[in-house]
């Protein structure tokens, strides 16, 4: 069964096998995804990796979409994008080809088995924020307020813009 069409905002990431080139092909790809239409990208922007610090830095963007897919469909879809870019899940933290994360969902908030809206530790990772900034200064995270308060916290992590 159909329902309207939601905005969401994806949050991209990768730091194996040319992540700029992963995460431009994965734009490109939300596109082709059934009922589902990009509306913005952010500009790509290199973070040092968090938690695990032996792996090359990540390379960051966000996306905000417009889908006919459920939350858990378009959950599905993602994680079946990852899969054909090759990512293999090794360990928490582990490097990536790609990972792909549900930020917001219209202004859904949920938190169900394998699903949780927002995305639970968005408003306190920069390389989330900063990329989510540029395309949607505006923007409200349910619970944690506006994404400019929110980038504010976290000035002490290194998150830079790639030029070109
Ligand atoms: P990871 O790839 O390590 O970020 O973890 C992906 C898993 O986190 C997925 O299999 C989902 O079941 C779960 N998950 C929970 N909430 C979200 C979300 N908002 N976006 C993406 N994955 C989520």
């Amino acid at each position: 069964m159909s329902q309207p069409y939601k905005r969401a905002f994806i949050g991209l990431g990768s730091n194996l096998s040319d992540p700029g080139n992963q995460i431009l092909k994965a734009f490109a790809e939300f596109g082709k995804l059934p009922q589902t239409r990009l509306l913005s990208s952010s500009s790509l922007y290199r973070s040092a990796p968090v938690g695990y610090a032996e792996q090359p830095d990540f390379i960051n963007a966000v996306a905000e979409i417009e889908t006919g897919l459920t939350p858990h469909q378009l959950l599905d879809a993602l994680l079946d994008m990852e899969h054909r870019h090759g990512r293999v899940r090794e360990f928490r933290n582990a490097p990536r080809i790609l990972d792909l994360d549900i930020l917001l969902y219209d202004d859904l908030s949920c938190h169900e088995h394998g699903l949780t809206l927002p995305h639970p530790r968005m408003h306190e990772r920069a390389f989330v924020l900063q990329p989510l900034h540029e395309i949607a200064p505006s923007c409200i995270i349910g619970g944690h307020g506006g994404v400019e308060e929110c980038l504010e916290k976290c000035t002490d992590q290194r998150v830079e813009r790639v030029e070109g």
